[in-house]
C-alpha cells in the first residue's frame, strides 16, 4: 500500500482539537500533517471539536481555532461535529458496555485514590493506576449511594474487558496498524491493561476522552486517525473499546511532537508559539509549514 493510492470509498481524516486554549505550533503540525495526508490520498478532511469538558472549553476558543485553521489554508466539511452536543451517544455506548457487565461505579475522591495508590503502579501517562477502591462494592450499596446523589465515575473493569475482547477476537492478540508517511504499515500489539480500570464516564462530565473519541471516529467513518505520539499508548485503549463496541479499526499515524525549549510538549498556554501570536508577528502560513518541518504545499 502506498500514500499515492486513493481509497474507494475515499479515506476519511480528522483533526480533533480540544478548545481549551489557543492553537499552537504543535496543533499546526498535527492539522497540517492530517490535511497533507488526506490530500495525498484524495481523502476527506473533517474537523471535530472535542469539547466534552464544558468548563474548560469555551466558544471563543472554538471560533479562534477555526479561524486559525482557515488562515493556515485548510478547508473542511461542514457541519463540524461538536462533542458537547452528543453526550447521549456517549451514554448509549457506555450503556452497552454496562450491559456487558464491564463497568462499575466509582465514588472515590481524588484524595482517596491518592491515599490508596499502589507504589510504582502508574499508567502510560504517569498517573497512578486505579487501586480498585469500590470495585467490589455490593450493587445495593452502589444503588443507595447513587440514590443519595453521590457523584460517581464509571470505570472499565479491565480484566473483564480484556477477557471479553479476547473472546470476541478469538485471539489474545489485540493489535492496531500504524501507517507511516510513506504509506507503509506496521502492526502493534496493544496492552490496554497498562491503563488499569480506566474511567469511561467521568464524574464531572457525562463522557470521557477515550469513549467519545472511539464513538466519533466510528460515527464519522474515520479511516485514518492522525495525531501526536503523546496519544500512542491511548490507542491500545481505543482499540479495546472498538472491539467491545464492534466499531471498525482505523489506521493510525502518530506523528512526532514539537517540543518547547525545555524539551517538553508545547502547552496551550505557550503564548509565543500560538498561531494567533505568530500571525500578529507577520509570520505567513507558508512559514508555519517551515517552522513545523513540513514541506510547503505545491
Ligand atoms: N482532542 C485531542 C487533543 O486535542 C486529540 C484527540 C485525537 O486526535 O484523538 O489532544
Amino acid at each position: 500500500m502506498t500514500t499515492a493510492t486513493s481509497f474507494d470509498p475515499p479515506a476519511v481524516f480528522r483533526f480533533a482539537p480540544s478548545p481549551n486554549g489557543a492553537l499552537h505550533l504543535g496543533h499546526a503540525l498535527s492539522a497540517l500533517t492530517t490535511y497533507s495526508m488526506a490530500k495525498r490520498l484524495n481523502g476527506r478532511f473533517l474537523v471535530r471539536i472535542e469539547d466534552i469538558d464544558t468548563v474548560r472549553c469555551r466558544q471563543e476558543h472554538i471560533d479562534n481555532c477555526l479561524a486559525d485553521l482557515a488562515w493556515l489554508g485548510l478547508t473542511w466539511e461542514e457541519p463540524v461535529l461538536r462533542q458537547s452536543e452528543h453526550f447521549k451517544d456517549y451514554a448509549a455506548a457506555a450503556g452497552r458496555l454496562h450491559d456487558m457487565g464491564l463497568l462499575y461505579p466509582c465514588f472515590a475522591t481524588r484524595q482517596e485514590i491518592a491515599d490508596a495508590k499502589i507504589p510504582d503502579a502508574v499508567d502510560p501517562d504517569g498517573a497512578p493506576i486505579y487501586p480498585g477502591l469500590h470495585k467490589s462494592m455490593t450493587p445495593d450499596e452502589a444503588r443507595a449511594r447513587i440514590a443519595a446523589g453521590q457523584p460517581y465515575a464509571l470505570r472499565l473493569d479491565m480484566t473483564a474487558a480484556m477477557r471479553e475482547a479476547q473472546r470476541r477476537l478469538g485471539s489474545t492478540d489485540l493489535t492496531f496498524q500504524e501507517i507511516d508517511g510513506d504509506g507503509n504499515t506496521k502492526t502493534h500489539l496493544c496492552k490496554p491493561d497498562r491503563w488499569g480500570d480506566t474511567i469511561v464516564i467521568r464524574k464531572d462530565t457525562p463522557a470521557s476522552y477515550h469513549l467519545a473519541v472511539v464513538v466519533d471516529d466510528a460515527r464519522q467513518g474515520i479511516t485514518h486517525v492522525t495525531r501526536g505520539m503523546d496519544l500512542f499508548a491511548a490507542t491500545d485503549l481505543h482499540r479495546l473499546l472498538q472491539v467491545l463496541l464492534e466499531f471498525p479499526a482505523p489506521l493510525y499515524h502518530h506523528h512526532r511532537l514539537i517540543t518547547g525549549v525545555d524539551g517538553r510538549k508545547l502547552a496551550k498556554s505557550a503564548g509565543d508559539t500560538s498561531l494567533a501570536h505568530l500571525r500578529q508577528q507577520g509570520i505567513t502560513p507558508a512559514q508555519i509549514y517551515d517552522m513545523v518541518g513540513l514541506p510547503r504545499p505545491a
